[in-house]
């Protein structure tokens, strides 16, 4: 009997980043075997707000590089997937005693300007008793500013790396959980569990990549055996949906007194999607779920605009999800990054891992393309970056 092959690359996790790294690399042609516990997307990359965006928030807290990176994202990703990633314009109306009109110009100078915009129409001011989308707002808000972003269906964005990784030869298991992984010299043995039948098997690979998103310190600690782990800090965000609540096809950027901001967004065409949330998050992530007081932030933000309030009674439908963000010390959850961060363990005569914090669903690619490059300081240079320019399927 001929002994099991050794991949190159064991990704743990099938959500965006796991999936994203999969096919970057097997593109390049490593090969890769990637696990995830449930199915693809169950964890927090079915439960964003949705959104391609270069994150306008971000700028407050001067992170200028991810809201560069993820600007020149917006069509790049458009671009390789139009069938489910489209443009969205956002209205923001200016609000008197909130962030001041000149302030909310200049960072919207900068979003259209630093990220590489081609095909994006720019930043206009609208005047909000004229144009319709002053219409199911409160009079008050007379003036707003309309800029350009992006829509994703996040889940299915997920699907089609995997599938597009599969296509090139990567080996995809889902229902399929890491249960241990321990090193022997220069290769990982990683134990793993079908979740349905309790079946145990082995696989071999170079190189560990940790993809687990929230579970990204469970996985160091409890499966890896790497003690003193703390990097992740995990912030819940949920979502409110409501029946359509305007027609216009624009979405609205609606700022807070607390210094936060809230989407209302044209959803699944009958509805209006509202969120998001931060606060931090101490259970496990599968467990998370709207609270009372979310669902009241949320209605009572919302209502601040609209001329109608959203009631409780309004809502049909709230998801959750938890943001495995890089714990950056930050005071607050809404302050905390949302920039990426790789982390290394081992490679000098052990077998390498190399753990992902943070990122973004809008950030995916990039951080598949730097995860590569730390891939190959490690097994060498196979291919060159690729997947600016290649189609998803589907
Ligand atoms: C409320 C909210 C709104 C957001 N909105 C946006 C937005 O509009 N735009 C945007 O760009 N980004 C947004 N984000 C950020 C984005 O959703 C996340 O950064 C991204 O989805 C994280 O993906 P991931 O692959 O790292 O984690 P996940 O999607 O959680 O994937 C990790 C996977 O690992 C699996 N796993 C864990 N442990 C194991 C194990 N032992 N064995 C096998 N598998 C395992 C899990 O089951 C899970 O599927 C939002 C996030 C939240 C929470």
């Amino acid at each position: 009997m001929s002994a099991p092959p050794i991949h190159d690359i064991f990704v743990i996790g099938g959500g965006i980043n796991g999936c994203g790294i999969a096919r970057d690399a097997v593109g390049r042609g490593f090969s890769v075997f990637l696990a995830e516990m449930n199915d693809l997307a169950s964890g927090t990359s079915s439960g964003s707000t949705k959104l391609i965006h270069g994150g306008l928030r971000y700028l407050e807290f001067y992170e200028f590089r991810l809201v560069r990176e993820a600007l020149m994202e917006r069509e790049i990703l458009w671009k390789n997937a139009p069938h489910i990633i489209w443009p969205m314009r956002f209205v923001l109306p200016y609000a008197r005693g909130l962030r001041p009109a000149w302030l909310i110009r200049l960072g919207l100078f900068l979003y259209d300007h630093i990220g590489g915009r081609k095909l994006l129409p720019a930043t206009k001011t609208l005047d909000m008793a004229k144009d319709p989308a002053g219409k199911p707002l409160k009079p008050l808000f007379r003036k707003a500013f309309e800029y350009s972003d992006g829509w994703v269906n996040d889940a299915r964005l997920v699907a089609l790396n995997a599938r597009d990784a599969a296509d090139r030869g990567a080996t995809i298991r889902t229902r399929t959980k890491v249960i241990g992984a321990r090193r022997e010299g220069e290769l990982w043995t990683v134990r793993l569990e079908n979740t349905q039948t309790g079946d145990t098997e082995e696989v071999k690979a170079r190189l560990l990549v940790n993809a687990a998103g929230p579970w990204v310190d469970h996985v160091l600690s409890a499966t890896v055996g790497l003690n003193e782990v703390h990097n992740v800090r995990l912030v819940q965000g949920s979502h409110i949906v409501i029946g359509k609540k305007f027609d216009d096809p624009r979405a609205y950027f609606f700022q807070n007194k607390d210094g936060r901001i809230i989407f209302a967004i044209p959803y699944e065409e009958e509805f209006t999607l509202i969120g998001t949330t931060d606060q931090d998050y101490a259970g496990d992530p599968h467990d998370v779920k709207i609270s009372d007081a979310e669902i009241d932030y949320l209605c009572a933000a919302a209502s601040e605009y609209f001329s109608q309030p959203v009631k409780r009674s309004d809502i049909v439908w709230t998801y959750s999800a938890v943001r495995p963000l890089y714990d950056d010390g930050a005071s607050k959850a809404q302050e905390a990054t949302r920039d990426y961060v790789l982390k290394t363990d081992g490679g000098d005569g052990t077998a390498p891992i190399i753990n992902t914090f943070g990122g973004k669903i809008t950030t995916y690619r990039r951080l598949s393309e730097s995860m590569l490059e730390k891939i190959e300081g490690f097994l060498g240079k196979r291919g060159k970056p690729w997947t600016a320019n290649a189609s998803l399927p589907g």
